[in-house]
């Protein structure tokens, strides 16, 4: 018996680290060229929620030349087991040490996951700086939406990419192995990858600050290395590899579904909205390959749900004939259909009446704001009557629980705005009382987030409201949204500030990371593992202040640490869109075909692809 084995009896849910999963793929070792670990900074069951890993573990198992396996940040009651047993971090797959791979490969969902990744690598045994590992270690790369600011990690990861990965992964591991075979040097091997655009190699620019300490540019370093770096955008979903075969835990996990991408991007144009800039311009799949995909998933998994996802699905264009074909085809095997996201308008309901033929659960709905004046202000196209309106039709179809989501602290924001959270949260009830939902059954639930100022968004020079701020109107809606049938829950206003902080951070909140991993910070966007004071332990230490970075408003004319890196979406349409929100006036989106000159079409070569109805 290994030392695993003997390891897993003793730690909360062994099956996060046991591997051997239903459709895991395990290669033979000595039989490839190049190994990647794909590395997933937080635990098993949030890790394996995620489409994209399943995406590229596809795609690299399909090559004849590479595997990948797996790996999570391992929960504290196993790091403990395996630090006290100088286990070292290792893959699901073949249990190997991921100091072994030529790749480590990290994906970026939220900023709180930065400490597991530093965690991660200490654990693996790999020196936490770039600067300090040679050709033994895994060259360590990352990529995902956090990507888009990579400055505050620029001094533990080699490389980054930006953008959608489906192609530039295949382009990069032929440049790895180009490279490998002319046996370049690890310095080579990154110059190497420089061609494949998308690739940013931080250690090849320079941040210039100025004599205040503000970031001036980041700039080349070295000759040759491109002023600033584009996304990467798959034009073609349809044609784009996509898993048919996912790996299918046997453990729960937090989206334990069969899931379909049936397009990618979004038009609304939301203000706060960093996906709406990062994944534009929407790509919608045909019908008919969701209908393909759909069946190959329920054929090689099992699963009783069917999940369509998107940012918006409801404004999928073939959704209603996609969900219809779905629901009569598998209702009678007992397969779910599920639209994760929906927006408050009566095709919605009409929608999730159909989707629920099979079950019928509660219905989510995220206004985001308490007044239509603040609904405009963040580009939210929205009314409280269509809220009204699709809320009672629910009710009136047998859904007898809502849930709200909003924001506080957005820009401009009042008391008056938070009254019209409890406002609105009053009126749904009464609407579901109307209705004659029986009152021990009646429930709606309102979660409050706080505002984040994230980089490449039209609110990316607000400030975030300070800390106290944010505490004061928690308390203040939690003593207005009291009473039977009403549930309240707010995120932890600390860990938004800290996240903050490194939405709109510098290459100098590498040494908070530092501190904050000798500190002992590790997964941070659990609230019960989250500390505040640790943060800003690790903030003081380092000499900087992060309410520097997240309460202060940015001007426009300012250098952003992420100015060379190119949503494709232009800054001075940024400007212009956080402009139209302090002037209250809204946006329309370019869905129904009047570009609003984003930038982005004519940037990048691409343009929005919708399918047929
Ligand atoms: S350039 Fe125009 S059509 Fe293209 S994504 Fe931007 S607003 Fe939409």
């Amino acid at each position: 018996m290994d030392v695993i084995e003997q390891i897993l009896p003793e730690v909360q849910r062994p099956a996060r680290y046991a591997g051997g999963e239903w459709n895991s793929v395990r290669k033979d070792w000595d039989g490839v060229d190049i190994k990647v670990a794909f590395a997933f900074p937080d635990a098993y069951e949030v890790g394996m929620s995620h489409l994209g890993l399943q995406i590229l573990y596809w795609i690299v198992n399909g090559r004849p030349d590479a595997l990948m396996e797996r790996v999570f940040a391992p929960w504290p009651d196993m790091e403990e087991e395996m630090r006290s047993r100088g286990l070292p971090l290792f893959s699901l797959e073949s249990r190997r040490p991921v100091r072994d791979f030529d790749i480590l490969a990290f994906t970026l969902q939220y900023e709180m996951s930065f400490s597991n990744i530093l965690n991660m690598l200490d654990l693996a045994g790999i020196p936490l700086m770039a600067e300090q590992r040679d050709e033994k270690f895994p060259l360590v790369i990352a990529g995902g939406p956090c990507a888009f600011n990579p400055e505050p990690l620029a001094g533990f990861i080699d490389l980054f990419v930006i953008g959608e990965g489906e192609e530039v992964i295949n382009e990069f591991l032929d440049a790895f192995l180009e490279a490998k075979r002319r046996g370049l040097s690890r310095q080579g091997l990154l110059f190497e990858a420089l061609k494949v655009p998308g690739v940013y190699v931080p250690s090849l620019y320079r941040v210039h600050y100025g004599e205040d300490g503000s970031v001036l540019k980041v700039a080349p370093a070295v000759e040759g290395v491109p002023e600033r770096v584009t996304k990467r955008v798959v034009r073609d979903l349809n044609g784009a590899p996509f898993p048919l075969r996912p790996v299918v835990p046997f453990t729960e996990i937090v989206h334990d579904r069969a899931m379909v991408e049936v397009m990618r991007g979004c038009t609304r144009g939301c203000r706060f909205c960093q996906a709406g800039v990062l994944y534009r311009p929407v790509r919608e799949k045909k019908c008919e390959t969701v209908l393909e995909q759909a069946a190959g998933l329920v054929r090689n998994t099992g699963y009783g749900e069917i999940s369509l996802t998107s940012l918006s699905t409801s404004d999928y264009t073939p959704v209603r004939r996609a969900v219809k074909a779905l629901v009569d085809e598998y209702a009678r095997q007992g397969v779910n259909v599920s639209l994760p996201s929906l927006r408050a308008d009566n095709f919605s309901v009409e929608l999730a009446k159909e989707v629920q033929r099979v079950r019928r659960s509660s219905l989510t709905f995220a206004p985001e704001a308490g007044t239509q004046r603040l609904r405009n202000v963040i580009n939210k196209g929205v009314t409280g009557e269509d809220l009204l309106k699709t809320v009672s039709a629910a009710f009136r179809e047998g859904w007898q629980a809502v849930k709200l989501y909003f924001m506080i602290g957005l820009p401009t924001e009042t008391d008056e705005d938070l009254d019209g959270i409890a406002g609105l949260a009053g009126e749904v009830l009464a609407l579901g009382r109307q209705a004659g939902v029986p009152a021990g059954r009646l429930r709606v639930t309102v979660s409050v987030s706080s505002f984040v100022p994230k980089a490449h968004t039209p609110f990316q020079w607000e400030p975030q409201a300070p800390l106290p701020a944010l505490k004061q109107k928690q308390a203040y809606l939690s003593g207005k949204l009291k009473g039977r049938g009403l549930a309240f829950n707010y995120h932890d206003a600390g860990l938004s500030f800290i996240e903050a902080a490194f939405a709109r951070g510098d290459r100098r909140l590498g040494a908070v990371l530092v501190n904050a991993f000798k500190l002992g910070c590790k997964f941070d966007g659990w609230s019960e593992h989250f500390s505040l004071s640790r943060w800003l332990e690790a903030f003081r230490r380092a000499g900087l202040n992060p309410e520097q970075y997240a309460n202060r408003r940015y001007g426009y004319a300012e250098p952003l640490p992420w100015d060379h890196i190119d949503s494709g979406v232009s800054k001075e349409y940024l400007i212009l869109e956080h402009r139209r929100a302090m002037a209250g006036l809204t946006t329309l989106d370019c869905r129904a075909g009047s570009c609003t000159g984003c930038g982005l079409c004519p940037a990048l070569a691409a343009e929005p692809v919708y399918a047929e109805a």
